[in-house]
């Protein structure tokens, strides 16, 4: 047994989809990459399901790599859409399964509803193509529409259809109202985990006094962390992230936000280490002081 120092040296990939939500891989799949990277902390955080949080937790058992359970909501601030990632929560909270269940009740009647809207547009059919490519009928994306958009011929790739069909004023986005931001936070808070803000700069954000009314919002209501490295930042982001972070005393977090080798342009992690001037998300976690891996081989 060899033991596998980390503490002062993790490789953390904190953000990432499969199957399960808008992934094309499995979460034994995402371990044996992310083990190959040389990721030694890494979590699944699909999108309002933790269905494969206990499968990634058997396959990381069998790998270097310590993980903690993962949920990427879907919740909104004022009427902007926005994303709570929870990490190193206990998947099987009552209260987190009956927050998120309802959440993909709402996915499953925005589908119907792009779909409806679609059609309208002359696109027949995009509600049965999107549900052929997602696993489960309650969770059904934008990214499967995409993929049926693109399948079909509408469209050549899945910026395209982004930018012609699901994006807020385009005949396929319909508006949800996902739970807010401090019910996100809550069920988080309530399950044991962290609740971090992800890839804020990918927010519209400008008329409501831009991202940092956002993140002040998000620590008054006792937000933990912010991702500042991911892959919806560009570098320059990186930095503003950074200082957003220690501005409002929030940890900082960093994630691939994976999907898939064909949709993914930031590798599973292939992204730069945390400056060591912040306080990383897993600080107080007890896995990541981990130095030994006593199951892997
Ligand atoms: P949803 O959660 O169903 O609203 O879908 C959001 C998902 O769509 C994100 O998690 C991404 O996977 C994908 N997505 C969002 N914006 C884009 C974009 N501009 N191009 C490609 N995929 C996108
Ligand atoms: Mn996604
Ligand atoms: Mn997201
Ligand atoms: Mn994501």
């Amino acid at each position: 047994m060899v033991p596998n120092k980390i503490n002062g040296l993790i490789v953390a990939d904190l953000h990432s989809h499969t199957r399960a939500s808008d992934g094309s891989l499995s979460a034994a799949q995402l371990l044996e990459i992310a083990e190959a990277r040389g990721v030694n902390l890494f979590a699944i955080t699909d999108h309002d399901s933790v269905e494969s949080v206990a499968a990634g937790r058997a396959a990381a058992l069998e790998r270097k790599v310590n993980y903690v359970a993962g949920v990427e909501i879907s919740a909104q601030w004022r009427d902007v859409p926005i994303h709570v990632v929870g990490l190193n929560i206990d998947e099987s909270d009552a209260s987190l399964l009956a927050g998120l269940s309802s959440t993909r009740a709402m996915r499953t009647d925005r589908a119907k509803a792009m779909g409806a809207s679609l059609a309208h547009s002359g696109i027949a059919n995009a509600f049965d193509g999107a549900r052929r490519h997602a696993t489960h009928p309650e969770l059904i994306s934008r990214s499967h529409f995409a993929r049926y958009l693109v399948d079909s011929g509408v469209c050549a790739s899945n910026g395209e259809v982004f930018s012609r069909f699901m994006k807020p004023g385009k005949p396929g986005y319909v508006p949800v109202n996902w739970m807010s931001v401090e019910a996100a936070i809550a069920l988080i808070h309530g399950a044991g985990g962290c609740a971090v803000l992800a890839h804020a700069a990918r927010y519209d954000t400008e008329a409501l006094g831009g991202v940092s009314s956002l993140i002040s919002d998000f620590k008054n209501l006792g937000g933990d962390a912010i991702e500042v490295i991911c892959s919806g930042h560009s570098p320059s982001d990186w930095a503003n992230f950074a200082a957003l972070a220690r501005r409002f005393e929030l940890k900082a977090s960093i994630g691939s936000d994976f999907h898939s080798h064909a949709e993914s342009k930031v590798r599973i992690g292939d992204l730069p280490r945390l400056s060591p001037s912040l306080t990383p998300v897993w600080q107080d976690w007890s896995i990541a002081q981990n130095t030994v891996f006593p199951n892997r081989r």
